[in-house]
């Protein structure tokens, strides 16, 4: 285990955009929702990834708020907190929507159609050119499929 700050140095320097930096450092959301309906954990294994998605689903199903906690590499809490910005407002369809245009974008699978701008989702790129580190930005998003579901068990980038 390296320290974050020399993981930022030396292994990933070229990767990170200020966007990555600003919200992994001061990540959005960040705690227990005390008013959430569904939750979801998701672990990645390779990274040690680990973190817990909170929403809070009013009765027409959509998400009022979305907050996060957990431990990680810069990248998966950057994501998480992006994500969190991202899915309040959206409905459990729309959300889906997103888990995969965003999954599927940084894949490197190109446009899936989904007309989804992914605007600040994009600053996550830098990723698509270290494949071992798409799991740690595509894991929030898994939870978020999880979330929403209300799997019972952990999602997994496994
Ligand atoms: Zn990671």
């Amino acid at each position: 285990m390296t320290s974050p700050d020399r993981q930022l140095d030396d292994e990933l320097r070229e990767l990170y955009r200020e966007l990555i930096l600003d919200h992994a450092r001061n990540p959005r959301h960040f705690g227990k929702l005390a008013a959430a309906t569904h939750f979801a954990e998701g672990i990645n294994p390779l990274c040690g990834d680990k973190l817990k998605l909170y929403l809070q689903l009013d009765e027409r199903q959509n998400i009022q708020a979305a907050s996060f906690e957990g431990s990680g590499c810069a990248i998966s809490i950057a994501s998480a907190s992006l994500l969190t910005e991202v899915v309040r407002g959206l409905s459990v369809a729309e959300a889906e929507a997103w888990f995969t245009a965003v999954t599927s974008h940084l894949a490197g699978s190109g446009d899936t159609g989904s007309g989804i701008d992914l605007g600040k989702i994009l600053a996550l790129d830098g990723v698509r050119d270290f494949p071992s580190r798409i799991k740690c930005a595509t894991l929030p998003w898994h939870a978020l499929d999880a979330a929403v579901h209300k799997h019972a068990v952990p999602a997994s980038t496994e």
